[in-house]
């Protein structure tokens, strides 16, 4: 109910508000990218989502129409041809996946399987939004490490934190929204200190753009410890966020549960061909992945030439650390009809046509001027 709602006659009596739990005080709401605002002149641009900005494959786009059946059907709960597709693809069983409404689900799923108001959650940050706001609502006592000075996961402070009432760890690899990827090596060694009733999560929303060497293969940690989910998503290099699929790679009792948690009939039979035929065109999923990832490390190193302080970029997005200056280098982008993410310790920016790049290099090298000038 919004303010400008005329039922909302009683807004300002609590005494008509439902009591609702107090876990809800501790965490803020999930806040979308904003849409660019219109600037006579100039095309807009939105690099505030991590959308991927390429025209969408047609072949996807013809399997959506064909699978346009009767909405009458509940679609395939199981999801069972496009697991296929993915135990094909991955080299895992079906018994080793749950594909659910974007990774956005599973992060639900996974705190409820796994956590309460007994419980304690451990996370990086910054990081995703979304972990405050799932380990938040369960009422479990959370955890943020803070990040390293160069954006990585502070893998040390994160194992210290472990305690006996510990049942949820959250990795990101790349993080979303500093950038950079973990190591091999340095997950396995954090891996090996946690105590494997600790059910661990790495977040591979990011992991097709990913290309620094030695970075960490969760489908191979999967197979080498059996606490540890996998969290993968449609929505960004497979350019499908509008359909809503993601996936986790786990050992069976973890997926066993998950389905426990999920809703059903959640991903739509339109979703799921859409996602299948994306999986068919892997290849070229990569390849527009590699794309946008070399647009990246030119645009980062286009910024750090400018002499911005950018941590290692290995997904669809650059970070700035802007700290108090954030708003005003937002505002500078509004102005010229770019939406960016503020998020308060610094400015995400999603990697987008060229033109909206060499814009935001524009803005970044006249903001250096008028805010860094010796
Ligand atoms: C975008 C994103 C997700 C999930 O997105 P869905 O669209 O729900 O699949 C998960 N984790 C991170 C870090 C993300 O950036």
């Amino acid at each position: 109910m919004n303010a400008s709602d005329p039922a909302a006659t009683d807004s300002s009596s609590s005494a008509a508000a439902p009591r609702l739990r107090p876990a809800l005080d501790t965490f803020p709401p999930y806040i979308p990218g904003k849409p660019p605002r219109k600037v006579e002149g100039l095309e807009s641009f939105k690099l505030s989502s991590n959308e991927n900005f390429l025209p969408p494959l047609p072949a996807v786009l013809e399997a959506m129409v064909a699978h346009a059946t009767n909405p009458a059907l509940y679609p395939d709960d199981a999801a069972l041809a496009l697991r296929q597709g993915l135990a094909d693809r991955l080299g895992v069983g079906l018994d080793q996946l749950v594909v659910t409404t974007g990774a956005s689900e599973l992060l639900v799923a996974l705190t409820q399987i796994t956590s309460d108001v007994t419980t304690e959650a451990i996370y990086p940050w910054p990081s995703f939004e979304m972990y405050p706001q799932t380990t938040g609502l369960v009422g479990s006592t959370r955890h943020e490490v803070p990040l390293t000075a160069e954006g990585r996961h502070d893998l040390d402070a994160m194992a210290a934190a472990i305690t006996d009432r510990t049942s949820l760890i959250i990795l990101c690899s790349p993080n979303n929204p500093t950038g950079p990827v973990l190591r091999d090596d340095e997950v396995r060694a954090f891996l090996d200190k946690v105590p494997s009733h600790v059910l661990v999560a790495l977040d591979e929303a990011y992991w097709e753009f990913a290309t620094a060497p030695g970075r960490a293969d969760g489908l191979s940690l999967v197979r080498d410890y059996p606490n540890l989910v996998l969290l993968r998503t449609f929505s960004k290099a497979h350019g499908l966020a509008g359909l809503r699929v993601g996936y986790a790679v786990a050992h069976p009792p973890v997926i066993e549960g998950l389905l426990k948690a999920v809703i059903p009939f959640g991903v739509t039979d339109l979703s799921q061909a859409a996602a299948l035929e994306s999986l068919n065109h892997w290849d070229e999923v990569l390849d527009r992945a590699a794309r946008i990832a070399q647009s990246r490390d030119a645009f980062a190193a286009a910024l750090r030439e400018q002499g911005w302080d950018v941590p290692e970029a290995q997904a669809n997005y650059v970070w700035l650390p802007l700290g108090e200056k954030s708003s005003a280098f937002e505002d500078a982008c509004v102005e010229q009809a770019v939406a960016v993410r503020n998020l308060g310790a610094g400015v995400r920016i999603s990697i987008g046509e060229d033109e909206a790049l060499a814009r935001v290099l524009e803005i970044a090298e006249r903001f250096r001027v008028e805010h860094f000038a010796e």
